[in-house]
């Protein structure tokens, strides 16, 4: 199968026939094999029936159904799952993504990409509560990941298979795939896409995400630069802190039994012991993470490393 589309869908009754007859009219024009993964991400409404309808009618077309609410990063893992495509592309099932762009993707994916994001460069959404706050966390993001992209938020994305399926996802991983990607060696791309008014339905975020997204942002770059060697960072803080104490001590030491400096009105005495100790547990926090670290490698017979591809095969 030459492309998959992956497209998480919660209570989204409103826009998902025109969106299939849209999506289908695309994807027949590219002659390639395709099928289509509806993710039915605990929808309360008609969503499913109708899923479901269109399922059943056409062969490209199957619908994963969730039991309850699982969050848009399951939705997305779940597709990537169930996909046999070479070629996965996801969208939002709204209608704010807009179908036609998907050759546009695919044609950048031509150039090598293993992974193409779409930019929303003129965004429908409110400016307090959406745009405002998207702006600065894509300029975070895009820092802290070193994953320049201008729109992390965007739905519409391209990813060859071998990309995501190297990629667990978690909580509200899924605006972190490109960062996640670029991790085990991928290349990223961009390119401009349309992004309409929400026309159906009710957009599921508002700002409670900013939390979840940076606190998300913290894990990534954890896992992005220390997850195989906690020892490296963890054990470094620690020298640090533990040295700095450890010097002060000697010091207090030193004026005390050569100078008969008093040590009962230092404060630097506290200082001294509070880093020390600090130093202590940063170093027993790194040794804890290495076996962590170990125990899930092992478990799961995961590499640390990512290969591709292997020349002179047995
Ligand atoms: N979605 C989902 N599960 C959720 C939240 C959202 O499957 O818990 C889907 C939703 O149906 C839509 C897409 O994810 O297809 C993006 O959601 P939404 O349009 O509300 O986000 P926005 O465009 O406002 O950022
Ligand atoms: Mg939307």
């Amino acid at each position: 199968m030459d492309i998959s589309v992956v497209i998480p869908v919660m209570n989204e009754e409103g826009s998902l026939k025109i969106l299939y007859s849209r999506l289908k009219e695309v994807l027949a024009g590219l002659g390639k094999s395709y099928e289509i993964i509806f993710v039915d991400d605990g929808s309360t409404d008609g969503s499913f029936k109708i899923l479901e309808s269109i399922a059943k009618q056409t062969e490209e077309v199957r619908v994963i159904s969730f039991r309850t609410n699982f969050g848009q990063t399951a939705a997305l893992s779940a597709g990537f799952k169930y996909a046999g495509g070479d070629i996965i592309i996801t969208l939002d099932a709204d209608l704010q993504n807009d179908p036609e762009d998907i050759p546009k993707l695919l044609r950048k994916m031509d150039e090598g990409y293993d992974v193409v994001s779409g930019w929303r460069r003129e965004r429908h959404d409110p400016l307090l509560t959406r745009r405002i706050p998207s702006f600065f966390a894509n300029k975070i993001i895009s820092r802290i990941t070193g994953v320049r992209l201008h729109d992390y938020g965007c739905t519409l994305k391209a990813y060859r298979r071998e990309v995501v399926e190297n990629i667990d996802l978690y909580g509200e991983m899924h605006r972190f795939i490109p960062a996640l990607a670029k991790w085990v060696g991928a290349s990223i791309g961009e390119v401009v896409v349309k992004h309409a008014p929400r026309k159906y339905g009710k957009s599921k975020y508002g700002l409670s995400r900013i939390i979840a997204v940076i606190l998300d942002l913290v894990t990534v770059r954890f896992l992005m630069s220390y997850s195989t060697k906690p020892i490296q960072i963890f054990g470094l803080l620690g020298l640090i802190s533990g040295g700095i104490g450890f010097v002060i001590g000697v010091c207090l030491v030193v004026q005390r039994q050569f100078f008969g400096v008093a040590l009962s009105s230092r404060p630097m005495l506290l200082l001294a012991v509070l880093l020390m100790f600090v130093g202590t547990q940063f170093v027993s926090m790194g040794l804890l993470g290495e076996m962590q670290v170990r125990t899930y490698h092992e478990s799961q017979n995961k590499p640390i490393y990512v290969v591709k591809k292997i020349v002179g095969e047995r």
